[in-house]
């Protein structure tokens, strides 16, 4: 992409009513514009990213054997009426009639109409395991909209339902959500970690929520700091292995980390004190186990091997993607901008050029981008007659993982310098090296 033809209202001055430094920046680089109170548009640069992560997600879903489907937003009334969660669910949920005065409500979550499309169609135990996931908006009409997409009224989530004949399946799917969603996370740069939590209002007795650690974290948090040395990385993961899944959660679940919602000082205590991690965190994700909670009122049932029938056992399990988006800028910035995790950048690498007009720089910065595109690193060509600093500044807030800088000096003796956004560091070669560089880097993503 070129700059000149691209759509990025960055902005100088810090936006007031921006409290946390994901908003003020994702503000001011143009990623996003409120519309209304935690309601916003998604700018190029922002949509990419939540692509990005979109991406992501659906990959390592569909990996854990998850299939993908697309239920709407509107959902009828009595669907939730079914479950008792029409009038258990409070003012959160907005409540719409149509033209026929029939109720209505936007989708905080879709536990009933997975359930309602199950018992449509499954009898027999042969079509289970099933777990059905999607990625679509959701409405809560939060109390306190705030710090921009991390806690806006509507946003973004990949939520997921498993159907299972037996308890042990039903585990064996959680287990499986829990090892997806660690590997998501890593993929992604983040480190979350899974804590014991409460069930609040979706119920169930068997959940942990994915906090990635940040000071302006909504959540406050209890753990062993061993549990921040655990890394997936590249292990293979066998979905269908039961003993492997039940392992990992067994390595990510022994070490104590709770939020203040279930924490129990007197364990907390007994980790070595040195060890004793107290902080904040931003919840990313959570998974649940509530057994027959939905199925048993909405008469989702299968026929075992035995010909008897029962409700199946289900569990629900949510990502927030578009808070995702917040809380990666949260645990990855500086005083300058964003800094983005190759995976869900925008663009892999910045080129400036900082003498728009003279022919030989511009020529070896068409060359390089040119040859960055087809190499899939998606540059973005800052070929505005703007000076320098005010490039550096650009490149620097939307926090592009590479920038190629090209001047008509470097060029005299064959060079061009190649700039890493995390460490800063620079290094100058020729343009046929920087671009086999950041080739490199981008062939593996
Ligand atoms: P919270 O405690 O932050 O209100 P929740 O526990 O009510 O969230 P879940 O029902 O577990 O939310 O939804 C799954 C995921 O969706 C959460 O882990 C979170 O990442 C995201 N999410 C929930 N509410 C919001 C919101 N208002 N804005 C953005 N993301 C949200
Ligand atoms: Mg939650």
């Amino acid at each position: 992409m070129r700059l000149t033809r691209y759509f990025l209202p960055v902005m100088k001055e810090t936006p007031a009513e921006a409290q946390i430094a994901s908003h003020r920046l994702m503000l001011r680089a143009g990623m996003i514009k409120q519309n209304a109170a935690g309601i916003y548009s998604w700018l190029p640069l922002g949509l990419k990213v939540l692509r990005n992560i979109e991406r992501i997600v659906h990959e390592e879903q569909q990996a854990a054997g998850h299939l993908p489907i697309l239920m709407p937003t509107l959902q009828p009334a009595d669907l939730w009426r079914e479950s008792g969660r029409y009038d258990a669910y409070g003012e959160e949920l907005l409540r719409i009639r149509d033209r026929h005065e029939r109720d209505m409500l936007y989708g905080p979550t879709n536990e009933e109409m997975v359930t309602d499309i199950f018992r449509s169609h499954v009898e027999s135990y042969k079509a289970l395991p099933l777990t059905l996931y999607h990625i679509q908006w959701k409405f809560r009409d939060e109390r306190r909209p705030r710090f921009g997409v991390m806690r806006g009224r509507e946003f973004l989530m990949k939520d997921g339902y498993n159907f299972d004949l037996t308890k042990d399946d039903a585990i064996h799917a959680y287990n499986r959500h829990m090892a997806s969603y660690l590997r998501t996370y890593e993929r992604m740069g983040l480190k979350a970690i899974p804590m014991r939590a409460d069930s609040g209002p979706i119920g169930g007795d068997d959940t942990h929520e994915f906090l990635v650690l940040a000071e302006t974290g909504e959540s406050e948090v209890f753990y062993d700091k061993a549990i921040e040395d655990l890394h997936l990385g590249d292990r293979a993961i066998d979905y269908a292995d039961r003993e492997q899944l039940e392992g990992i959660r067994e390595e990510w679940t022994t070490p104590y980390a709770r939020t203040d919602e279930t924490h129990d000082p007197a364990l907390y205590e007994a980790i070595p004190e040195e060890r004793r991690v107290q902080g904040r965190g931003i919840e990313v994700g959570q998974i649940f186990y509530f057994g027959a909670k939905y199925s048993e009122p909405m008469g989702a049932t299968v026929i075992d091997a035995e010909g008897n029938r029962a409700p199946v056992h289900m569990g629900s399990h949510g990502i927030g993607v578009s808070r995702l988006v917040g809380a990666i800028i949260e645990a990855s910035h500086d005083d300058k901008g964003i800094i983005w995790p190759e995976a869900v950048a925008p663009f892999g690498c910045g080129i400036v050029n900082l003498r728009q007009g003279d022919a030989e720089t511009d020529a070896a910065c068409e060359d390089l981008y040119a040859k960055l595109s087809a190499a899939g690193a998606e540059p973005l060509y800052d070929d505005r007659n703007e000076r320098a600093g005010a490039k550096f500044n650009t490149m620097d807030l939307i926090g592009l993982p590479w920038r190629i800088t090209v001047g008509p000096r470097g060029l005299k003796d064959g060079l061009v310098e190649v700039t890493c956004r995390k460490t800063g560091e620079t290094e100058e070669m020729s343009p046929e090296a920087a671009a086999a560089k950041i080739a490199t880097v981008f062939a593996g993503i």
